[in-house]
């Protein structure tokens, strides 16, 4: 029986109050939905995965200087994170055409992007998450200009240092999606990275084959979810769940 007071639930996570203030436990379900839930289905083993590769990659982010909500794993589906108040925008940023801008602007998948696009969407289940300019975002007074450079700026410095980590390991980040969240610290107002990072919110093709190691996956009915995401993580070298000690880091994969 799970006796903590739950604070969100969503789609793939349920939020439930933490152990202190101002902290909460994120935990990561096996629920996988697709164009906002018309697709919908129990992955077992998913919600383990992306715990791990989420906790890998804030960690690595966290390194950089790059402000974010992680604190601790506390067992493989939970996370002890800090409790921040979520901007409703959701900040994608694609280095390669795929999935939503193929349609809307005729292109080509795999048509790679004259420079790195940083898109912003209004996160509403209702509205199926539209894009939306900034001016949206300032007139409806979902996020000021400045708050705006600073997730645009943080979403790059993500992108830049994600793409890199992924190009080491044979993957190539096409795109993704980030939240962020506003943090209150002594008075103190900052702008962290939230939510997760993981093969649900990124698109990761292999170098070599192009195989696609991401939930699109499972939109697209192609079978083999988990194996693509236990392959994510065996290249970051983080699969080995039994013991911590023998975990080595990224695993180089050579390309020809
Ligand atoms: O669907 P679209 O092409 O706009 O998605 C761009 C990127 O953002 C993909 O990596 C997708 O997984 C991610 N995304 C997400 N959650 C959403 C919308 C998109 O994680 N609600």
């Amino acid at each position: 029986m799970n006796r903590r007071r739950r604070v969100y639930e969503g789609k793939a996570k349920i939020l439930y109050e933490g152990p202190e203030p101002g902290t909460l436990v994120q935990h990561f379900k096996d629920d996988a939905t697709a164009y906002n839930n018309k697709k919908h289905d129990r992955i077992e083993g998913k919600g383990v995965l992306n715990n791990r590769i989420s906790e890998y990659l804030f960690q690595r982010l966290g390194e950089i200087g790059v402000p974010n909500h992680f604190m601790k794993r506390l067992n493989m589906r939970e996370q002890l994170i800090r409790e921040v108040e979520i901007i409703p925008v959701e900040v994608i940023v694609r280095n390669v055409a795929a999935g939503s801008i193929c349609k809307r602007l005729g292109l080509e998948e795999g048509t790679a992007l004259p420079r790195s696009i940083v898109e912003f969407c209004y996160k509403s289940d209702e509205l199926d998450d539209p894009l939306v300019s900034e001016e949206h975002i300032t007139a409806f007074g979902w996020a000021s200009p400045q708050e705006i450079d600073e997730m645009t700026a943080l979403a790059l410095r993500i992108n830049d240092f994600l793409a890199g980590l992924f190009f080491g390991i044979g993957i190539r980040l096409i795109d993704f999606k980030c939240e962020f969240g506003r943090l209150y610290e002594n008075d103190m107002l900052r702008i962290v990275l939230a939510d997760e990072i993981s093969p649900d919110s990124c698109r990761l093709w292999d170098l070599e084959t192009q195989d696609k190691l991401d939930k699109d996956r499972f939109r697209r009915d192609m079978g083999g979810l988990i194996e693509a995401y236990q392959e994510v993580a065996r290249r970051l070298g983080i699969l080995v769940e039994s013991n911590p000690s023998e975990r080595k880091g990224p695993v180089l994969v050579r390309s020809k």
